[in-house]
C-alpha cells in the first residue's frame, strides 16, 4: 500500500480547492448567461443585483461568450448601461437636484458653435443654433449644474471642485458606460442617456429622454410646466 506524504494530502486538498472554484465559476457563468439572456429576451432586467457584481467582475468572459453566441459588442455595451441605470434609479431619485450636475458632450454642439472654452468647460450662449441652448437654462431652473465639456478630465475636474452627488452624463455607449463606471469607482451615483447618434459633430440626443431622467425624483410640483424642452 502506498503511504502518502504530507505533501500529498496538501497537494491533494489544493487540487480540490481548486476543481471546486472551477465549478463554482462555471456555474456563476452560467446563471449570469442565463439572466441576461432571459433579459435580453423579455426585454426586462432579471435580479440587476446579481448580474451587475457578476457583469462587473467576469466582463471579458461574459464578452468572450456573448460574441462566440452571436451577439455584438453593441448590444452587450447597450445591456451593461441599462444595467448600470438601473441600478442607480433609485438612489438617484433620492437626491436633491442641487447635489447633482449634469455634463453633455462637445459633439452636441452646432459646427459653427461660437462658446468659448473655460477651465469649467464650454460655455455656451444660447445662440440657438442647438438644443443645448434652450435645455440648459431649463436644466439649470430646475437646479442643476450643467457642464459642456470635451472630455472626461473635466468631468473629474468639476465633480473634485463641486463635489456632487449624483450626476447624469450624455454620451455615445461607450462613453456612457465608462462614464458610469467611473461615477461609482469615485462614489457617485450616475445615470447614463445615450445619444442617438454617434460622431465628433452635431451629433443628436433625445432631449425629453434627457429631462425625464433630470427630473427623476422631483416633486412635479416644483417643475414648471413652461419649461421648454427642445425637439430631438
Ligand atoms: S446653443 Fe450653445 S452649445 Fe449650441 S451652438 Fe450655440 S453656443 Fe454652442
Amino acid at each position: 500500500m502506498v503511504e502518502l506524504t504530507l505533501l500529498d494530502h496538501f497537494l491533494f486538498i489544493i487540487g480540490e480547492v481548486t476543481l471546486l472554484l472551477l465549478i463554482a465559476l462555471g456555474l456563476l457563468i452560467l446563471v449570469l448567461l442565463i439572466l441576461t439572456l432571459a433579459s435580453f429576451h423579455s426585454g426586462r432586467l432579471y435580479f440587476p443585483r446579481i448580474l451587475k457584481p457578476g457583469f462587473t467582475a467576469l466582463e471579458g468572459v461574459m464578452r468572450a461568450i456573448f460574441k462566440f453566441i452571436g451577439l455584438d459588442d453593441q448590444e452587450m455595451l447597450a445591456f451593461s448601461v441599462r444595467l448600470l441605470n438601473t441600478m442607480n434609479l433609485k438612489a438617484f431619485a433620492a437626491i436633491p437636484v442641487n447635489e447633482r450636475a449634469i455634463f453633455l458632450p462637445q459633439c452636441l454642439r452646432a459646427a459653427r458653435c461660437p462658446a468659448h472654452l473655460t477651465p469649467e468647460g464650454l460655455k455656451c450662449v444660447s445662440c440657438g443654433q442647438c438644443g443645448i441652448g434652450e435645455i440648459r437654462p431649463a436644466l439649470e431652473h430646475l437646479g442643476y449644474r450643467v457642464f459642456l465639456v470635451p472630455g472626461s478630465s473635466f468631468i473629474k475636474r468639476m465633480v473634485k471642485q463641486y463635489h456632487p452627488r449624483a450626476l447624469v452624463g450624455v454620451g455615445c455607449l461607450l462613453e456612457v458606460k465608462e462614464g458610469l463606471e467611473m461615477a461609482d469607482k469615485m462614489h457617485l451615483i450616475g445615470l447614463g442617456v445615450v445619444t442617438l447618434k454617434d460622431g465628433c459633430v452635431e451629433t443628436l440626443v433625445d432631449w425629453n429622454a434627457l429631462f425625464e431622467v433630470a427630473t427623476l425624483g422631483l416633486d412635479p410640483s416644483t417643475i414648471p410646466v413652461d419649461l421648454h424642452v427642445p425637439a430631438a
